[in-house]
């Protein structure tokens, strides 16, 4: 197994998904709502100018059977050839008008989807960005990045094809409507045949929300499970996880094969329910009408013009529910993506409004700290300051809290209760560009960014030129960075240049280096290396932490022992807090680890 160490990009995700993993919330229909208006209002006229185009094209639709009723009633009368010819030349006229309208329509309606998009787009991109790093932890990458790509691109489809040809589908059905009724009360009662497949899309309507939403709950779960399992694939192969791995994939494609079934059901149901609808109005006109034209009540013309509109309803009705089941599946997409609003957000204020931190000084008072601020606390009441340039190590047993602690103190988790106060700042609530200044945290954790060598260096400063960026790959040893064939422009990653675990160590060192900050807290920065990779480490290591304060998460005593410090943590407590000589001569529980892990005790 290949350990390494990086600077922790604050979400510090590891190839599991974490204990206690929270899902992003869900908007709820009001809020949906909301979010829609307030994206219609920022294109307002657009959004207007699409809506009077397709009233003017429903209403040019209305013509042509007008027209056709027209012939039907010229020719009854005896009217000439002339007469039927100019008519029917009116025909062609007005589907032409119709034609253009709805082509006018459809443009304007998909630019403004497009618009719209590229806005969602932007503002998912923003809030992602805006989340806390523990809270993107706890949600897991699957689940954003399924709300950021399938759930976006429904969304998009949506407004691009849907919303459009609903638009005007919908306009000329209510306007065929109105012209049967305005033809004959009696023949418009004809359409109330529709209802049956109105009663049917309304039974659809009801369940398919809930059931579009559980489909993408489902697809988030078991994307976020194979992503899980393909970043972890070392851990799963090491600690023999293969079979519990395996057994929650079948969980997870069992629940999106019965989510799927649902939605399935659903459209099974609708689907022939709504054809049945579509042939009783047009038969109703025709008995109706025909009853009616024997009795003079109306002429031939208006049953022949009402039967056309009842038949030409099918078109938009069709074309309302071909889109309806991608509006009802957008629409629950559109809840998960408006859902980043309900999550918690970094705190936000104008640059240069927040207070910098006075000095480097690190008090950590009175701190309580629970995994979403529920359950048990895992931090309880603990007080530490941390002087300038000194050496501390926290040693404790296995759950006793120590990398919460170290997480605390990078600015990762704020306390419940107390403070963790860098300059007597909270540092959670520093700017990433100051944090970065002040603490960084460095797991056995890496990552390599896709993009150059240079990009994956001033992630940590972005002003840094290339004189900085090859003093620090230096001063970590990593020459060979230098020797690749496009030096500092050599693209990493897939399709690139795969650096191995060891020189991405070295990467993510570079970036402390060029992040200067003047407190790094080591969290089983090398606990796990094979020696060959160890020795590279602890070189690049010392040459990092030269200088600065250091917290060392000591897993080996050995680091206890160097330490001008030892804090020791049990259950969340801060225990005893001393020098090394110190607290071996009192006698406790360090003296006690110290024994057993060393042997005998030492002075
Ligand atoms: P180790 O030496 O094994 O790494 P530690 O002293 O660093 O242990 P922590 O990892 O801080 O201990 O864990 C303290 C407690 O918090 C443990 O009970 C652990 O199960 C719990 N815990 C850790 N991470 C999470 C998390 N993401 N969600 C919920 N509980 C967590």
């Amino acid at each position: 197994m290949t350990t390494t160490v990086t600077v922790s990009d604050r979400s510090g995700r590891t190839g599991d998904t974490p204990p206690g993993a929270t899902a992003l919330p869900v908007a709820g229909p009001a809020a949906v709502r909301r979010a829609a208006l307030r994206l219609i209002r920022r294109d307002a006229r657009a959004f207007a100018l699409m809506l009077v185009l397709n009233a003017l094209a429903a209403g040019a639709g209305l013509v042509g059977p007008w027209l056709l009723g027209r012939i039907v009633d010229t020719v009854r009368a005896g009217g000439g050839v002339r007469a039927v010819d100019r008519l029917a030349l009116a025909v062609v006229v007005s589907a032409l008008v119709q034609l253009l309208l709805a082509r006018g329509a459809r443009y304007v309606g998909h630019r403004f989807g497009e618009r719209t998009v590229a806005r969602i787009r932007t503002q998912y991109v923003d809030r992602v960005l805006a989340l806390p790093p523990a809270v993107v932890e706890r949600a897991g990458s699957g689940d954003l990045t399924a709300r950021g790509t399938t759930d976006v691109a429904s969304v998009a489809r949506t407004l691009r094809d849907a919303a459009p040809e609903v638009c005007v589908a919908a306009a000329q059905a209510l306007f065929l409507l109105g012209a049967v009724v305005v033809l004959g009360p009696l023949l418009g009662l004809c359409g109330l045949g529709l209802l049956c497949g109105l009663l049917a899309v309304r039974w659809y309507l009801r369940r398919a929300h809930r059931a579009y939403l559980a489909e993408g709950a489902a697809t988030s779960e078991l994307a976020e499970l194979l992503a899980a399992t393909a970043e972890g694939a070392r851990t799963v192969e090491a600690l023999g996880l293969q079979e519990r791995r395996w057994a929650a994939a079948e969980r997870a494609v069992r629940r999106f094969r019965e989510t799927r079934l649902r939605t399935l059901f659903l459209r099974s149901v609708l689907l022939p329910a709504v054809d049945v609808s579509y042939v009783v109005p047009v038969a109703g006109v025709l008995l109706v009408g025909g009853a009616l034209h024997r009795q003079g009540g109306i002429t031939l013309g208006a049953v022949v013009t009402a039967a056309l509109y009842l038949r030409q309803l099918a078109d938009p009705l069709e074309t309302v529910l071909l889109w309806v089941e991608q509006i009802q599946s957008s629409g629950a997409a559109f809840a998960r993506v408006e859902g980043l609003v309900g999550a918690p957000r970094l705190p936000k204020a104008a640059p240069g409004t927040r207070p910098l931190p006075a000095d480097d000084r690190i008090d950590v008072t009175g701190v309580h700290y629970a995994y979403d601020g529920a359950g048990d606390d895992v931090l309880r009441g603990v007080d530490l300051t941390i002087r300038p340039g000194e050496r501390i190590a926290l040693v404790g047993p296995s759950g006793a809290g120590k990398s919460t602690l170290g997480r605390l103190l990078a600015g990762i988790e704020a306390p419940r209760h107390g403070s963790v106060t860098v300059g007597r700042v909270p540092i959670a609530s520093l700017d990433p560009e100051v944090l970065r200044r002040q603490v960084v945290l460095v797991t056995q954790e890496h990552h390599v960014f896709l993009g150059t060598v240079r990009d994956n260096l001033r992630i940590a400063a972005p002003e840094a030129d290339d004189a900085a960026l090859t003093a620090a790959l230096a001063a970590v040893g990593a020459g060979w960075a230098e020797e690749l064939p496009a030096g500092l422009d050599t693209e990493l990653g897939p399709g690139g240049y795969r650096p191995d675990g060891s020189q991405s160590q070295q990467l993510a060192l570079a970036r402390v280096v060029l992040a200067d900050p003047h407190t790094v807290i080591l969290d089983e920065a090398t606990a796990l290396l094979d020696p060959r990779t160890a020795r590279h480490t602890e070189r690049a290591l010392a040459a990092v932490l030269a200088g600065r304060t250091v917290i060392a998460i000591a897993h080996r005593l050995h680091t206890a022992h160097d330490a001008d410090r030892v804090g020791v943590l049990e259950a969340g407590r801060l225990t005893e807090l001393g020098t090394h000589d110190a607290l071996v001569a009192a006698g406790g529980a360090y003296a006690a680890l110290w024994e057993s892990w060393h042997g005998r005790p030492r002075g």
